[in-house]
């Protein structure tokens, strides 16, 4: 064996000390054992990997021939086994050997392989620890014992690397595993699936409460922001968590399991755990059908979705009203008959950032429906969602559309949710002044049910406030004395909408003050054939 001199290769005397600095930074798992297989020294890494301390190592045997390691005398690659010191459970270590001569006897360097530990955290990697959580299950079984999958990822950790930087968004990942580990016993695994995504097994539970237990530690661990270089960061996680037996007896099962509802958690504001349900994967895997075929749909040309019509009923004559004007609402089908809630497909369009496409759709097919139907002089009210309103291309769009279609901005009635406005009081001021000049009409949605701005209010003057009133008694009272003092000091028409019985609808016609009528209770959502055969025939709502 060639002995190399440290004088050709370093300018410095190694010290004991400067050497066990040396192997103890360098960031990959390293153990030292002599010719009879007794290990000698390891590093940090090492011994968290086998996740136990130097102590119980050091003098332990690795399981390994010892006459096939005379043998060898060159570099070599073998899986060895370490029983674990305290758990006695048995670990297969894959080592990359390398032989050399110290003292006229030959020691061994065993490197972890590459690809079998992470290298950022220094954790098992996910086929190791899903090896190791395949005996835990076996060996469950056998005790009647219960196990757990937590599956964990960081949240907003885009956000993170883009405000601070990847370097210390390295740091974070490598401080979260640091942290998890300390939440757990010797005998749970960790292990990093990539990203910011952590899975954990809770070994050998003897009851279910001790996985809240481990949780609630998990969770007060990050009430605080993590400090690092000087800098406060606040973090969050969302976690999803599998039971064995309940949710599965297969490590890929439960690992699948816990993933899917660490998703409920993100859906849920994040900062959040779940506990896997059938139901829960039952409503996840519904969301997760509409949110492909929605987005196939919308690449396809928009098929499936289509422009429906709720009457808004006004001019009262004795007891008839007639309809006065249409609002355009989106319906989207995920299958034959089958149509699904638009607030959940605008929510999920939002997600994905294609509600403004989606709203253009609505526009287009609006100005060509008028387009065919001249005739027809209802106006329309067309829903503006807030990605629209604050859209610069908004304006543009609209009056660039009307103007190619050759209609008149008088037959369109914007309506703009008081959320909406609320975002950005004095650039949404600007907006409805501008909308204002080109003559559109405009109607806040949704009045009086969040924050209330009245001055904003008396500059726009907005030609018609709707009022949802699917509200309970005590409500109906409130918001009938707010309607009262708006009618004398803005004197805006209001439209009530989401009437749903013939009480409320009573009430509200003794209260005088309500100029139109929308709802379930006066007419369903009416298609374009539909709703032309009702105009022909000037349909009416009697009373
Ligand atoms: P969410 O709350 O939905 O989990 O959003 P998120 O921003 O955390 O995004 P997600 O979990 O989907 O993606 C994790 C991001 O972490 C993707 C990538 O930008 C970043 N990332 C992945 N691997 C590493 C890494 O090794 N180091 C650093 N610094 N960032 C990483
Ligand atoms: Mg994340």
């Amino acid at each position: 064996m060639t002995n190399y001199h440290k004088e050709e290769y370093s300018l410095i005397t190694f010290t004991k000390e400067l050497l066990d600095r040396i192997l103890q930074s360098i960031d990959i798992p390293i153990v030292l054992f002599d010719q009879n297989a007794r290990i000698i020294y390891v590093n940090e890494r090492f011994y968290r990997y086998v996740k136990t301390t130097p102590e119980s190592l050091l003098n332990q045997k690795i399981d390994i021939n010892s006459s096939r390691l005379k043998e060898e005398l060159f570099f070599f690659s073998l899986n060895v086994k370490i029983i674990h010191p305290e758990t006695k459970q048995e670990l297969e270590i894959p080592l990359n050997i390398s032989p050399f001569e110290y003292n006229n006897q030959i020691l061994y360097l065993g490197t972890i392989h590459d690809g079998y530990y992470d290298s950022l955290t220094g954790l098992p990697n996910v086929p190791i620890f899903e090896f190791n959580v395949e005996k835990a299950i076996a060996s469950a079984k056998r005790r009647n014992k219960i196990l757990a999958i937590l599956f964990i990822d960081v949240d907003n950790f885009k956000f993170i690397n883009d405000t601070y930087g990847h370097l210390i968004g390295d740091k974070i990942i490598q401080m979260v595993s640091k942290i998890l580990e300390s939440t757990l016993r010797i005998d749970d695994f960790i292990t990093r699936k990539g990203g910011d995504e952590f899975i954990i097994l809770l070994n050998d539970l003897a009851r279910k409460e001790d996985i809240n237990y481990v949780l609630d530690k998990i969770i007060e661990h990050f009430e605080k922001p993590i400090e690092i270089e000087n800098q406060k960061i606040p973090l969050t996680l969302s976690i999803g968590i599998s039971i064995f037996p309940d949710d599965g007896d297969t490590v890929k099962d439960l690992i699948q399991k816990a993933d899917y509802v660490m998703y409920k958690s993100k859906k849920n504001n994040r900062n959040s755990y779940t506990f896997y349900s059938q139901e829960i994967e039952n409503d996840l895997k519904f969301k997760h059908k509409i949110e492909k075929k929605l987005l196939q749909d919308y690449k396809n040309n928009f098929k499936d979705f289509e422009i429906v019509f709720q009457p808004i009923f006004g001019n009262l004559q004795q007891n008839k009203f007639s309809i006065e004007a249409l609002e355009v609402l989106l319906r989207w089908k995920l299958e034959a008959n089958n149509y699904i809630d638009t607030n959940l497909i605008l929510d999920i369009a939002k997600n994905k950032a294609i509600i403004f496409d989606i709203e253009k759709y609505v526009l287009l097919k609006v100005a060509e429906f008028y387009k065919n139907n001249l005739y027809l002089k209802v106006p329309m009210h067309l829903n503006i969602s807030s990605r629209m309103f604050y859209d610069i291309s908004f304006i543009p769009y609209l009056t660039n559309l009307i103007e190619e279609y050759n209609l008149s901005p008088k037959m369109f009635v914007l309506e703009i949710q008081e959320s909406t406005i609320n975002k950005n009081l004095a650039s949404s001021a600007e907006i409805l002044q501008h909308l204002k000049e080109l003559k559109f009409s405009i109607c806040i949605d949704e009045f009086a049910s969040g924050t209330t701005n009245l001055s904003l209010l008396y500059r726009i003057k907005p030609d018609y406030l709707k009022i949802n009133f699917n509200v309970k008694e005590d409500e109906l009272k409130v918001l009938l004395e707010i309607i009262d003092s708006l009618y004398f000091v803005f004197k805006t028409k209001i439209i009530a909408n989401k009437i749903e019985d013939q009480n409320i609808f009573k009430k509200l016609m003794d209260s005088k003050r309500i100029s139109y009528f929308q709802g379930f209770h006066f007419s369903k959502v009416l298609n374009t054939k539909e709703i032309i055969t009702y105009l022909d025939k000037g349909w009416l709502y009697e009373f």
